[in-house]
């Protein structure tokens, strides 16, 4: 069987090559790969330097952490069976483990140990056949189809979204309104779960290349081109997906009061703005503003993702996928074109 592998931080290096197959342990599954998702964190594995770890032993990693596949073998009594459509989760606890770790809670590893399968010394998806343990396999509504390799990049923002909710509990009042900055692939399925929330949603991007507008209008959200302060919107929450570090002092500056503000995009670019924190800390003081990050995802986070998806409608949900390469063409799409939203690779192909 084949596999993407990558020796980190060096663009040349990515390879489709043959692998053995892998065998399942005792509580793992053997799954056929079906497609795998492309992102940002890939692009940074592949071109470096800093980012992506090989497996202990080993220069190469198998790429991939936005998976979908098909059950070929499930152990006796797991609750999974050949043919249940799966997802696979992405971080593994630290051997340790820190406390967070110990209580299941290791997207919240406080030690920094922690393994993510394709990302941090772990093998990952981007292979025609993987095993997964039982306890990190997700299983997917099978009317989702294709549309199940949205899994993970959702499980991002229902963590997101998570911990928003439990901070807006801060107060008496309910959120009504939300602005999501950012109309990428994590931007867009922010807003749907937003918009499930029942919230007045807004996404703002800087620019409406591709199918973007059109698909955060079809949600009933409002798109908006332009900067956070001409939108004349105070947002209860914002979920920030950009990455863009002065954002962050234009939504503490325009969101309402008893805001929460939540960071969960990073950005690979060297950034040179300048930006007075005196003034950013008034606003976040002054108005009683919660700001804060999040990353990676819980076990739970990932069940909430797949409910989501599950609610979600479908054709709205395939119009992100916005092209399909083969396996061999993942080196040259490693970062997508402007006008997609999300590229996957067919592992079938
Ligand atoms: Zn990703
Ligand atoms: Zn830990």
């Amino acid at each position: 069987m084949k596999a993407i592998s990558v020796v980190p931080g060096d663009p040349d290096s990515v390879e489709v090559r043959d692998v053995a197959e892998p065998r399942p342990g005792a509580d793992e599954l053997l799954v056929r790969g079906r497609l795998l998702g492309i992102c940002g964190t890939d692009a940074d594995i592949v071109s470096g330097p800093g980012y992506g770890w090989a497996p202990p032993g080993s220069d190469r990693l198998v790429i991939g952490h936005e998976s979908l596949g098909t059950v070929l073998h499930a152990p006796d009594g797991s609750g999974f069976a050949p043919g249940d459509l799966v997802a696979g989760a992405v971080r593994r606890p630290d051997p340790e483990p820190c406390v967070p770790c110990a209580h299941g809670e290791w997207d919240f590893c406080s030690n920094g140990r922690y393994t993510e399968r394709g990302i941090k010394e772990l093998d990952g998806y981007g292979a025609q056949c993987w095993t997964v343990e039982t306890d990190f396999a997700v299983r997917l509504d099978p009317a989702l189809g294709d549309c199940g390799v949205l899994l993970e990049p959702t499980s991002v923002v229902a963590k997101a979204w998570a911990q928003a909710d439990r901070f807006t509990g801060r107060t008496s009042a309910r959120p009504r309104t939300a602005l999501v900055t950012g109309a990428g692939p994590i931007g867009l399925l922010a807003a749907l779960l937003g918009v499930q929330r029942g919230l007045d949603v807004t996404v703002l991007d800087v620019n409406d290349r591709g199918p973007k507008a059109e698909l955060v209008t079809d949600l009933g959200a409002r798109f908006h081109v332009g900067s956070v302060a001409d939108l004349g919107l105070c947002p209860d929450v914002v979920i920030e997906c950009t990455g863009h570090g002065p954002l962050v002092a234009e939504l503490a500056a325009a969101s309402a009061p008893n805001a929460v503000i939540c960071l969960a995009g990073i950005s690979s670019r060297p950034g040179s703005a300048t930006v007075d924190l005196d003034e950013v800390n008034k606003e976040i003081v002054l108005r009683n503003t919660l700001l804060f990050g999040s990353v990676s995802a819980s076990p739970g986070d990932f069940r909430r993702a797949a409910d989501a998806l599950a609610r979600a409608d479908r054709d709205w949900l395939s119009r992100l996928i916005t092209r399909r390469v083969p396996m061999e063409e993942f080196a040259r799409n490693v970062r997508k074109d402007p006008d997609d939203v999300k590229v996957v690779v067919d592992l079938e192909a």
